[in-house]
């Protein structure tokens, strides 16, 4: 069995280098234009420039989405885009769109194509006809199951992609109108507002202003509510049908989220090569700690059904709050980034790259030039002093109950 490539996103610089330690073998991310996600931290040619050196140095690889759908205008800029990319050298556009797919075949015929989610490829022909163009690569829709899977790549020699974890659309995938209807705001060009996830009433034309409930059942009214996707138990059978690829969505996601997730399919990838699959529950704790909307294997079994959807709530759960990033090795100790306040007393936990979470009590914390302090200030740097923290380490404060020490 041929170990899967293990896909991270990257919404911006520390993210990627998040993803790398915690064990990716390539990231995607965005450049300034023509990607989804304008929301993210989408990067700039000089920092992608950058970036892939940071990935090829270290022997891993960066995959640049340019996957919005265009309009006649919005090709304006493409082929001078597709230039500079073509210099900088990415390992893979990531497309959709087949008139953006023509342009960079002729205008970056060096850079392999990726065909995205988003140009919902659910069909071994379809597979084979991006193939037939010259696509290396077909990210697979969402709604597709084991089966389908299977079946695909079996019969193509083309490098099949699977999402294995992350949010689901109720639409299937990139057909969506919803949030453009709504607000304005175009989920093919990466701006979704999200409005499946809002709290739906039912008004009377005559009764403005009156909302009466709906209630499904008594959890409430958010019915097109996903749930998250994730397949971590089918991580061994994914990698035996021969998927090229596993990947995590998420680039508008924390730190620590790629963090964890990545660190999880790592261990899962790893395990999946020794032979006889078995999901380790602590991975189960560890992807449960970071903020998510309650986990569905959607339809890896076939049809997804009402267990798939969150009716009760829009909110995420999460077993932890995300308090600082060890950053580097200083001689009073270990230098960090805070993300929100904690107390040099109150116990922490602290989850390292080899995915090995321990308890830890701050003695003293000081200021950057070593006064102590009584709390941390969000995005500001101290010092953890006498404690040793390997880069990248994660200090998390987890929820009543939850915490390592008192399970
Ligand atoms: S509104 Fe919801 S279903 Fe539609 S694109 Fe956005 S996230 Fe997906």
């Amino acid at each position: 069995m041929k170990k899967p490539e293990l896909l991270a996103p990257a919404g911006s610089f520390d993210k990627m280098e998040a993803a790398v330690l915690y064990g990716a073998d390539a990231v995607y991310f965005a450049g300034s234009g023509f990607g989804l996600r304008a929301r993210a931290g989408n990067f700039e040619p000089d920092e992608m420039e950058k970036a892939l050196k940071y990935l090829h140095n270290r022997e891993k690889k960066g995959y640049v989405t340019v996957n919005a759908y265009l309009k006649n205008n919005e090709f304006e800029g493409l082929e001078d885009y597709l230039h500079k990319l073509s210099g900088i050298k990415p390992d893979a556009l990531i497309i959709s769109d087949p008139g953006v797919f023509a342009t960079a075949r002729k205008h970056a015929p060096n850079i392999p194509v990726h065909i995205s989610t988003q140009a919902n490829v659910t069909n071994l022909q379809t597979v084979e006809f991006w193939h037939s163009l010259g696509a290396e690569r077909v990210i697979l829709a969402r709604e597709l199951s084991r089966d389908e899977i299977a079946h695909i790549c079996k019969n193509t020699s083309c490098e099949v992609e699977v999402f294995v974890h992350g949010a689901m659309c109720i639409s299937m995938s990139g057909r969506c109108l919803m949030s453009n209807y709504m607000t304005g705001r175009d989920a093919n060009a990466g701006d979704c507002a999200q409005s499946c996830r809002w709290k739906y009433s039912l008004v009377e034309s005559t009764r403005e202003g009156q909302y009466f409930p709906i209630e499904q059942d008594e959890r409430g009214t958010y019915f097109y509510n996903s749930k998250d996707l994730c397949l971590l138990d089918h991580v061994g059978e994914l990698a035996d049908m021969g998927v090229k690829s596993l990947k995590i969505e998420g680039r508008m996601k924390s730190i620590m989220y790629v963090s964890v997730i990545t660190g999880v399919y790592r261990k899962a990838i790893d395990r999946a090569a020794e032979g006889n699959y078995e999901v380790d529950p602590e991975w189960v704790r560890l992807i449960k700690s970071v903020s998510h909307r309650e986990y569905t294997e959607a339809f890896y079994d076939g049809e997804a059904g009402a267990e798939s959807m969150n009716y009760g709530t829009n909110s995420y759960v999460r077993g932890c709050e995300f308090l600082a990033l060890a950053l580097y090795q200083h001689e009073l100790g270990t230098v960090i980034e805070a993300k929100a306040k904690f107390h040099p007393d109150e116990a922490v936990s602290v989850l390292g790259p080899d995915m090995r979470e321990v308890d830890i009590l701050v003695d003293k914390l000081l200021d950057m030039n070593g006064n102590e302090q009584p709390n941390t200030k969000p995005a500001m740097k101290y010092i953890l002093k006498g404690i040793k923290l390997d880069e990248g380490s994660i200090i998390r404060r987890h929820e009543k109950g939850d915490h390592k020490l008192s399970e």
